[in-house]
């Protein structure tokens, strides 16, 4: 993953015509932080916090609780924070956390402990205005409200501002459960918006029903009206019905411990026909690498829009790109979810809570605006819009660092 992250600012790097000293400042890590966290019971889990970039901001991104967890993916992923928020222009920068364990084997007692002992390990590296971080794979509000306690225990720091993706009771915003997927919904609909395709009908299919899929179909029902869902999957297959899907039915029965796959209605897919199936806009919202060398010429769609962090991978790109299909990359696609943690981060330092109009309203602007900038660059300087977007993020960083 590192490698192929840096594969990618070299090439947009040499497009856009930076020399190798430039490549590299774009490439460099801040601060490297590798600890061992022992917990009481003798279990000793390595742990890594690393900081790419605080040119633009104060250094901002998840911490992942997971056994593969290594330095070089939580590098590769620090480098992606920093060009995600350069590419939807916050004043923030990029980095990424994680610990090698696997939760489930933790209760919660232990699950505390391993929060507690992180954040006791980062306090003199993280806070408010130096590194702000937030909930990835395996972390939830309930781990950062403990996380937010350790920090404000250790420094006195009363803003709460020192982590985002907290519980609301506990400081976190309103609608950051929904704003990558919301997000989803903005960034294509401008595109479409862009291309003149506004108001006509687009069908959809979602692979990866869970937080992100989910929402992304529930905002499309409500505020997108011409949009329908067709197919859906979550990682036991799922459905296909050539008439129309309801996003809150099958929500509904997913909350009550449905499988997709068992959902009655429609034909029965898996995961390799969701791929292939034949709607308009094919979206991916479970991991990455899904859309490889192997099944990208199966993709019907024309559009693809990358709500998980690398879906489709490079040699994917390429394939769908010479067949004229457009891939929304993740670093726009996905950024919903970074820019209400900002806003959160904003809540919290002027010691105010927003309604959710207010953060959807600032959401729809901020992601809107970098859509335009970034389209307009694909278009002025003929590259499709991961370069492009990467092109941005890239000229932003450099100006700063
Ligand atoms: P989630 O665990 O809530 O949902 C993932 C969904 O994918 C689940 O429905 C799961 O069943 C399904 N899935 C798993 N394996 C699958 C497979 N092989 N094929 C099809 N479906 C499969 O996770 P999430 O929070 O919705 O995140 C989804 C993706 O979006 C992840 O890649 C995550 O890194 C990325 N992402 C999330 C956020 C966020 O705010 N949550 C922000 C940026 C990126």
């Amino acid at each position: 993953m590192l490698h192929a992250t840096h594969e990618q600012i070299k090439l947009v790097g040499n497009k856009i015509g930076l020399n190798t000293e430039e490549i590299e400042r774009i490439l460099e890590v801040d601060a490297h932080h590798e600890f061992d966290i022992i917990l009481k019971n003798g279990q000793k889990h390595k742990a890594f916090r690393i900081q790419h970039s605080d040119a633009r901001g104060p250094y901002k991104g998840g911490i992942r609780f997971h056994p593969d967890v290594d330095s070089d993916e939580v590098k590769a992923l620090a480098t992606l924070m920093s060009l995600k928020t350069a590419a939807v222009n916050i004043p923030l920068g990029g980095a990424k956390g994680g610990v090698r364990v696997d939760p489930k084997m933790l209760n919660l007692k232990e699950l505390e402990e391993l929060s507690r002992k992180y954040v006791q390990k980062l306090a003199p590296h993280i806070g408010p205005n130096k590194d702000i971080p937030a909930p990835d794979v395996n972390t939830d509000p309930r781990i950062i409200d403990w996380m937010v306690d350790e920090y404000s225990r250790i420094s006195g720091d009363t803003t709460r501002g020192s982590f985002t993706g907290k519980s609301i009771d506990g400081g976190g915003s309103e609608g950051r459960d929904a704003a990558t997927g919301r997000g989803g919904v903005i960034v294509l609909s401008e595109y479409l918006r862009l291309k003149g395709m506004s108001g006509k009908k687009v069908s959809y299919a979602i692979q990866g029903f869970g937080n992100v899929g989910s929402f992304f179909g529930l905002v499309a029902a409500k505020e997108q009206k011409n949009w329908r869902m067709l197919a859906a999957t979550d990682s036991s297959g799922g459905i296909y019905e050539k008439n129309s899907l309801w996003p809150s039915e099958l929500e509904d029965f997913k909350k009550s411990g449905g499988r997709l796959r068992d959902y009655g209605i429609g034909q029965k897919i898996n995961n390799d026909e969701l791929v292939s199936a034949n709607v308009d806009v094919l979206v991916l919202a479970a991991l990455g690498s899904v859309v490889n060398e192997s099944n990208a010429h199966l993709v019907k769609a024309k559009i693809v829009l990358e709500l998980a962090n690398g879906p489709v991978d490079d040699k994917a790109h390429k394939l769908l790109e010479a067949r004229g299909v457009i891939v929304i990359p993740d670093i726009l696609a996905n950024a919903g979810g970074v820019i209400v943690s900002y806003l959160e981060w904003l809540q919290n330092l002027n010691q105010e809570h927003w309604t959710i109009n207010k953060v959807n309203k600032q959401l729809n602007s901020l992601l809107k605006e970098a859509v335009i900038n970034i389209f307009d660059r694909s278009v002025s300087s003929k590259m499709n819009i991961k370069e492009a977007a990467l092109a941005v993020a890239m000229e932003r960083i450099l100006m700063a660092r």
